[in-house]
């Protein structure tokens, strides 16, 4: 089923998959084959290996696609690797401009992996569009950006930054792992590539993981698939089984989390030991109104500081009980870290702080439990860190 006139939630349940041919199973079996009987040497019926192509993995790409409003979509074994197959379009020599703020793995596969095959990456506020203006040269072929950003969750203007790309001849990616589609949909705002990790939102139990890409550029479409089946970093059938039962369920799982979050900031908005609250739902955020415009809702992440030292907002964290102390994110059950010491522990302390990430930072994923019991929660945990 592919119809763009039905809403959201409909698509998220019926796009890409129909009711198995052969044997009228209402979901998309698990098909654990590797390889495909030919009816004579190289004719097959559309799938030939499955590294190449899965159907159980097709029914996610084609779903992922809809939903993102792009006509090809790819699917891969972690968020890493579809970062990793954007990269791969580039050759060396080539420029890359990207925010001060974007995820720590990639802010790692660009300075350790590939700068040794000498592409080159600038990193730059991409809320400040005259200092993106400026970090363009003639050999810059991409933007990468992310919205909201982590851990701070500044927004940045996705139509405005595909405009610069566009004129200057470079394609822009999005990162919109934090959004979803449900809330924010890049390829609609001009942007040219969308990145998923599916083992956030999208799967949203926290049991498995993988990555995907969609465009709605029919070359470009071309091009990430044959590099999604020359490296092979692809999904096997159990686990895209996984991301299709997730995505069903999206918009009711993120209504709540964003209901949840609402409720929890405004909370902790008011709370004595909180100096600063991170979160575009609040009027005082600055990306405030550019959220507003350019997303559906304002996500389930949000960020704090809490006014004490590292070890004290250590205490917090680990005084949680309904809180699980994880890194990752956009799974049901809600979690909690301290970007200083986890998440962000690898950054230079002087840097680190430049960057805006205190000591007393603490970033939560927002799960769907009641939020009474929550924010019940995270009262005991700061009172018991600063006793
Ligand atoms: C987790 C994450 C990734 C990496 O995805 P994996 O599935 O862990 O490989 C990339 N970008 C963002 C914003 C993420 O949160």
């Amino acid at each position: 089923m592919k119809n763009n006139k039905l809403g959201f939630s409909t698509r998220a349940i019926h796009a890409g998959t129909n009711p198995d041919k052969e044997t009228g199973a209402v979901i998309t079996p698990i098909y654990a084959t590797s390889t495909y009987i030919q009816d004579t040497p190289g004719q097959h019926r559309g799938y030939e290996y499955s590294r190449t192509g899965n159907p159980t993995r097709s029914r996610l790409e084609d779903k992922l696609a809809d939903l993102e409003g792009g006509r090809f979509g790819t699917a891969y074994a972690s968020g890493m690797a579809s970062i990793n197959t954007i990269l791969n379009l580039l050759s060396a020599g080539d420029h890359v401009i990207t925010g001060t703020d974007v995820y720590g793995g990639t802010h790692r596969i660009f300075t350790q992996v590939f700068e040794q095959y000498n592409l080159e990456f600038t990193f730059v506020d991409t809320t400040d569009h005259s200092r993106v203006n400026k970090s363009f040269r003639p050999e810059t072929k991409l933007l990468w950006i992310e919205s909201p950003t982590n851990p701070l969750l500044q927004i940045n203007d996705i139509a405005g930054l595909a405009e610069i790309a566009y004129e200057n001849d470079a394609l822009l990616a999005v990162d919109n792992t934090f959004a979803t589609p449900y809330l924010q949909r890049p390829l609609e705002m001009g942007a040219d590539i969308v990145s998923h990790s599916l083992t956030k939102y999208l799967g949203g139990h926290s049991d498995a993981v993988g990555g995907a890409l969609v465009t709605d550029d029919e070359e470009l479409g071309e091009r990430l698939a044959f590099y999604q089946n020359s490296v092979g970093a692809t999904p096997g059938p159990h686990e895209s089984f996984l991301f299709l039962r997730g995505i069903k369920t999206l918009p009711v799982r993120m209504d709540k989390h964003c209901r949840n979050a609402g409720e929890i900031t405004d909370w902790l908005d008011e709370h004595p030991l909180v100096k600063r609250v991170y979160y575009p739902g609040l009027k005082s955020h600055p990306g405030h109104e550019l959220a507003s415009k350019q997303m559906a809702g304002f996500g389930g992440m949000v960020s704090f500081e809490l006014d004490a030292s590292l070890e004290a907002t250590a205490k917090m964290c680990s005084s949680t009980r309904i809180f699980l102390l994880a890194e990752s994110l956009g799974g049901i059950e809600s979690l909690i870290e301290q970007p200083a010491t986890m998440t962000h522990a690898s950054i230079p302390r002087e840097e680190r702080l430049a960057a805006g990430l205190n000591d007393g930072l603490v970033r939560l994923s927002v799960g769907i439990e009641d939020h009474e019991d929550l924010i019940q929660d995270l009262d005991q945990a700061i009172s018991a860190a600063v006793e």
